[in-house]
């Protein structure tokens, strides 16, 4: 889907977004690079895989918070005192069944979706997924304009309403530009796996991270051999993220 039928306003767009390209070397602050576009470094080797996580809701304890602490943590994403408009890329969120009465509690971050609305409506081409199925924001043409947290699903982007400081250099932050788990791709590009999974790994393991289009992966093997699902699987956005035991 694109915001325009104007092939000339598509045109300029594109002469613009070649024009940005050229501000790749410009920094958020000294030492603070912005992120590298699909076409580069991991993605473009990785062409073939599908990054994704299995959340095990029966193996997440209500009273856990470990993911989200190893998120901010991670990203130094810090509370301004209102609850409203902190930075949150993970949440634990709880849901009930009025039937049963039965309660479960599990992790949700951005879906990671192969048909993602967030890159459907932003007009810049900030939002972007990776032909290895991150989906990213590019902070240096992110316009601030908000649509794709308007367009996402899964209300997993946020706005930065305050100005960053103590920056992580893995992980560009900037006032006024929309942001969400970037599934901790600096992490991924260098052979690791996600903050979030690491710290669950830690206590009973809720969270597995790997390559959804291995067979021979953990994950794929286990999505293979148990019923899993994706959340709001009906707007057919194909999250990266499956979920199981619920
Ligand atoms: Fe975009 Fe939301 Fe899907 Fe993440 S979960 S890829 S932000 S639509």
């Amino acid at each position: 889907m694109t915001d325009s039928n104007d092939e000339s306003l598509v045109s300029s767009r594109r002469g613009f977004l070649v024009g940005v390209a050229g501000f790749a070397t410009l920094t958020l602050a000294p030492g603070v690079m912005l992120y590298a576009r699909a076409e580069t470094a991991g993605a473009a080797k990785a062409a073939k895989v599908r990054w994704g996580m299995l959340v095990d809701a029966s193996q997440c304890e209500p009273g856990c918070n470990d993911c989200v602490t190893a998120c901010n943590t991670e990203f130094g994403l810090v509370s301004h005192g209102r609850p409203t408009t902190d930075p949150q890329w993970i949440r634990k969120v709880t849901v009930t069944d009025p039937g049963s009465g039965r309660s479960q509690t599990f992790p949700v971050m951005c879906q990671h979706c192969a048909d993602p609305p967030c890159v459907d409506v932003c007009p810049t081409n900030a939002s972007f997924r990776r032909e290895d199925g991150i989906v990213l924001i590019n902070r240096h043409i992110c316009v601030g304009c908000r649509y794709c947290e308007m367009a996402c699903p899964y209300k997993a982007r946020n706005f930065v309403h305050e100005n960053i400081t103590d920056q992580k250099v893995y992980a560009p932050r900037g006032k006024g530009t929309s942001e969400a788990c970037t599934m901790c791709v600096h992490r991924v590009d260098a052979g690791g796996i996600p903050a979030c999974v690491e710290a669950c790994s830690k206590g009973r393991v809720a969270m597995l991270f790997g390559d959804l289009n291995d067979p021979n992966s953990a994950i794929a093997k286990r999505i293979a051999a148990y019923n899993t699902t994706q959340i709001r699987s009906d707007l057919r956005t194909d999250p990266g993220v499956r979920y199981q035991g619920l």
